[in-house]
């Protein structure tokens, strides 16, 4: 019988040398059980997350530039439509709102602020003539990247405005596996949004695609999702974790255990060692006191700041965790 840190450790050497894993070996990987084999998984995930990252964290942020209404379903969504939440309601906000959170962004070492809407996507037309100048004088003030996530782009010519306009990086989730996909959204498709992600490589734009766990998926779906990530050419992952909103579908969802958790972050980084992966959402109410040892499983990144519709914790707390960890802040060169 092999032993699992054996082939953890063969998995481990392969990647550190430039190779890949399948989709088998990342199931052996998401199955382990035995605590002393998480923590050895864990351990090689930090030196492949050292290897090609470097002790460099990136930062990112987001401003809420649209929110609640929202003619999609998504099931552990608060800004959807179809579910009586809590969440915010209000158009696109003033210029001067953005550059606000730009400023914040820029004194804190944030290396990218996304302009978020919570709307199916975008259409030619005044929306996205305003949305394309926005993005300019943002990226004229040179204070920080600016990114977008302002949901499934419609054509080929839309995404080339965005980048002509300035978007480097745009985000565009998966969410979940294309088994699961259709159990959490019944509006749009997975293939919806892979052609979405699509438009945006073929405009030059780079891809941040991620997802959400613990919204009731299985193992193997966790693990499809990562191998779909590699598949699309995703460039950098935000993995959220799911934070049970009232009044959504999944409000009752059982959390994850934080070492099932850990374990998904670190045989992310096993699929996708080059990518940026990034921890956002609930990684606080998830993880608890044992929130620094994302980093031992692989993330290079994290979300700073509020998230869409709940707290997150303070960003001083964020940058002081860091310090701690011997990590710092990833600045743009
Ligand atoms: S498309 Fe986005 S904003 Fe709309 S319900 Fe889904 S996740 Fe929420």
């Amino acid at each position: 019988m092999v032993y699992i840190s054996k082939i953890i450790d063969e998995l481990g050497e392969r990647i550190m040398s430039g190779g890949q894993i399948d989709r088998y070996e990342a199931l052996k990987l998401i199955n382990i059980e035995q605590l002393s084999d998480v923590y050895h998984l864990l351990s090689w995930a930090n030196r492949i997350r050292e290897s090609f990252h470097d002790n460099k964290i990136k930062l990112c942020s987001i401003i809420n530039a649209k929110a609640g209404s929202c003619p999609e379903d998504c099931k552990f969504c608060a800004q959807s439509a179809f579910y009586n939440t809590e969440s915010p309601r209000y158009g696109l906000v003033e210029k001067e709102e953005v550059f606000k959170a730009m400023v914040e962004a820029n004194r804190n070492a944030v290396d990218a602020l996304a302009i978020v809407a919570a709307w199916k996507g975008l259409n030619e037309g005044k929306m996205l003539d305003l949305v394309c100048e926005t993005i300019r004088e943002m990226k004229a003030s040179r204070l920080v990247r600016p990114d977008a996530s302002l949901g499934m782009i419609k054509n080929q010519s839309i995404a080339d405005r965005l980048r002509e306009a300035g978007v480097e990086c745009y985000n565009h989730n998966l969410e979940s596996s294309r088994r699961y996909f259709p159990e959490l959204c019944t509006t749009h498709s997975f293939d919806d949004r892979v052609q979405t992600i699509k438009y945006l490589k073929n405009a030059g734009i780079k891809v941040c695609s991620g997802g959400i766990i613990g919204m009731g998926e299985t193992r193997e779906d966790r693990c499809d999702l990562a191998l779909s990530l590699m598949e699309v050419g995703a460039d950098v992952v935000p993995i959220n974790i799911l934070n049970p909103i009232k009044g959504t579908p999944y409000e009752n969802v059982s959390p994850l255990s934080p070492l099932e958790i850990l374990k998904t972050i670190a045989c992310f980084r096993f699929i996708l060692p080059r990518q940026d992966i990034l921890i956002a959402g609930g990684r606080v109410v998830n993880l608890r006191d044992i929130q620094p040892l994302i980093f031992m499983a692989g993330a290079n990144g994290l979300m700073v700041g509020n998230y869409l519709t709940t707290i997150n914790q303070r960003l001083e707390k964020d940058l002081q965790m860091l310090r701690d960890l011997g990590l710092e802040p990833y600045i743009e060169k």
